[in-house]
């Protein structure tokens, strides 16, 4: 029942082994470790603070040391027993697998899962499980238990020693060792339909229905309530929300599909054929399984089907389009968001480099690898496949606002007056600049105000590269040059550093990081008076100071440079 990977947590090296063959069994799963005894996916420093958070954003968790340890870190934060995620305590060894909270969240089929991974027998202690050989009160995905209250005085009268008929399709309990007996007072019943008042059930709903609305923007959780209920249908009965793509963005289905507690789910329709919007042509264009239509069109049409609809194959999600920066490549400066995007991706797009740099890729995510003149192309590609659903990340290194894709992208959409696109969530994350990079690794050159500034003239007139150095220089600005040279452009770098020396002292501090972050990248220090265009390339940052920037060393070792907070005028 829970889709959400768990976070596997280790306090030292020991549990590594045991953790991966845990990780293997749960795709998405990371292993987090403690910072400084071991490496692992996720770096944490403090085990209390990190399992709390994990346990209050609702992750799985399975902890690799004592129960104890974990039961005295989460026992303040026990309050609400029906939304808790799975806890669980797993023996370094992998000898013993404790389940321990979220009894309702699947915790005892998480341990026989762990259990059966490390060859051993879970310690489940739940007495209805372990009698009956399931948790009745936990169905599997696609179904849902009407009443947990109802739910615990049905087991307890089970354990007293009462048997159950069984009405309807309860494949998941053909192998339990129920009390079954088919005059029995007590039924467990697998139905859509809502509850009839019978106190002698136990009531599981199939979720099996579909709701599609068109043009519908007003109280959309309450209209399908009420044509839920017209029909006798059981609100958790419900699998998805359906509407037109176009509607994607509009945050009105977003908290309509969260009151209602079900994925929402959207149909490209053409836009011009008002009847291919209408509900009851949206269900027939998305749902793939055999279904019956229960309500007809206004304003909202019930799709009924036999077994339980998985909400993933109706229709399409939300698509998505993230655009990201690696940073200069160290991968401790790639943003843990921007990690989390990669790991979502269906689907990723860059320039080839970059793209190879933010791998590796599961077998499930397509990699569009491009050359790096396509810019516009390529933001209209992603737009392309993000419109239709899939979940889409655009690479770029550094930040992808700074000379790269982010702009591309807000281009491309501006430009498009594309609905569908429109309807994509998009998102632009951060990434560390090379300026940043640089500048870290140099001290802080960039500590008062500085500009930056891309030396290339693909994309605009060599004269107002020119006009706007001669205003940075004389305005004493730092500056940071982004394409300085390339094998197409000789000439231009030198030019630039004329202008520069215009108007700055040749003991003026310059930073060069080349390849900053990558294997092999180092940063030097010299002056302009010193500087030679021959010392640079396409991957190098040129930093020029202002008439304030300084150097020092540190024992006659460690050169800093630095731009003082305060300016003291020339
Ligand atoms: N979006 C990127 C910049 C792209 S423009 C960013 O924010 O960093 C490409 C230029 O950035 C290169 O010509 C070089 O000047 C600089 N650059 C990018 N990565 C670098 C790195 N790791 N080390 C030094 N300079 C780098």
């Amino acid at each position: 029942m829970n889709a959400i990977a768990p976070a596997i947590v280790i306090l030292g090296a020991g549990a590594l082994d045991t953790a991966r063959r845990i990780q293997a069994r749960y795709p998405g799963a990371q292993v987090h470790g403690l910072s400084g005894r071991v490496d692992a996916d996720v770096a944490y420093t403090e085990l209390n603070a990190h399992l709390r958070d994990l346990y209050r954003r609702g992750t799985p968790l399975v902890a690799l040391c004592a129960a104890g340890i974990v039961i005295r870190c989460l026992a303040p934060l026990l309050a609400d027993k029906g939304t808790e995620p799975p806890v669980l305590a797993v023996a370094e060894d992998g000898s013993a697998v404790v389940p321990l909270l979220g009894g309702l969240a699947g915790v005892n089929r998480m341990a026989r899962e762990i259990a059966d991974a490390l060859d051993v027998t879970p310690a489940i202690t739940t007495s209805g499980e372990l009698r009956f050989g399931t948790c009745v009160l936990n169905p599997p995905d696609g179904y849902a238990l009407s009443s947990l209250a109802q739910g615990k005085r049905f087991v307890s009268d089970l354990l007293a020693g009462e048997s159950t008929r069984i009405e309807g399709e309860a494949p998941w309990l053909d192998n339990a060792q129920l009390p079954r007996s088919a005059d029995a007072r007590l039924a467990i019943r697998v139905t859509p339909q809502a509850w009839n008042g019978s106190t002698d059930e136990l009531l599981i709903h199939p979720r099996s229905v579909v709701a599609a609305i068109g043009d519908l923007d007003e109280d959309i959780a309450g209209h399908v309530q009420g044509a839920l209920s017209a029909n006798g249908i059981a609100t958790l009965a419900l699998a998805a929300l359906l509407a037109p793509v176009e509607r994607a963005g509009e945050a009105a289905l977003t908290e309509a599909a969260a009151t209602l507690g079900v994925a929402l789910r959207f149909v490209a329709t053409p836009a011009t054929a008002s009847e291919a919007r209408k509900p009851h042509a949206l269900i027939s264009t998305a749902m793939r399984v055999p279904h019956e239509i229960l309500a007809g069109d206004t304003p909202v049409a019930l799709a009924l089907a036999r077994a339980p609809v998985d909400p993933s194959s109706v229709g399409q999600a939300r698509g998505r389009l993230c655009v990201i920066g690696l940073g200069p490549g160290d991968a401790r400066l790639l943003v843990p968001a921007a990690r989390e995007a990669l790991d979502a991706a269906t689907d990723v797009l860059g320039y080839e480099t970059y793209v190879t740099m933010a791998g590796p890729f599961r077998a499930d995510q397509r990699v569009h690898g491009t050359d790096n003149r396509e810019e516009m192309q390529r933001a209209r590609h992603a737009f392309e496949l993000a419109a239709g659903g899939a979940s889409v990340v655009m690479v770029s290194s550094g930040d992808p606002g700074v000379f790269a894709m982010a702009a591309a992208v807000l281009e491309a959409l501006h430009e498009s007056g594309n609905a569908r696109w429109a309807s994509v969530e998009l998102e632009i994350l951060p990434g560390v600049s090379a300026a940043m990079a640089t500048a870290a690794q140099a001290g802080a050159p960039l500590g008062h105000d500085f500009c930056m500034l891309s030396l290339s003239d693909n994309l605009k007139p060599w004269d107002v590269i020119e006009n706007r150095l001669r205003h940075a220089a004389s305005a004493d600005l730092v500056m940071a040059f982004y394409n300085p040279v390339s094998r197409a452009r000789p000439w231009q770098l030198d030019r630039a550093l004329d202008i520069v020396r215009e108007f700055r002292a040749p003991e003026t501090t310059v930073v060069l990081g080349r390849d900053v972050g990558r294997p092999g990248g180092a940063v030097r220090h010299t002056s302009l008076g010193e500087l030679r265009s021959d010392m640079v390339d396409m991957r190098t940052m040129v930093i020029i100071g202002s008439s304030l920037t300084r150097a020092f060393s540190v024992d006659g070792k460690v050169e800093w440079v630095y731009t003082p907070r305060w300016y003291r005028p020339l």
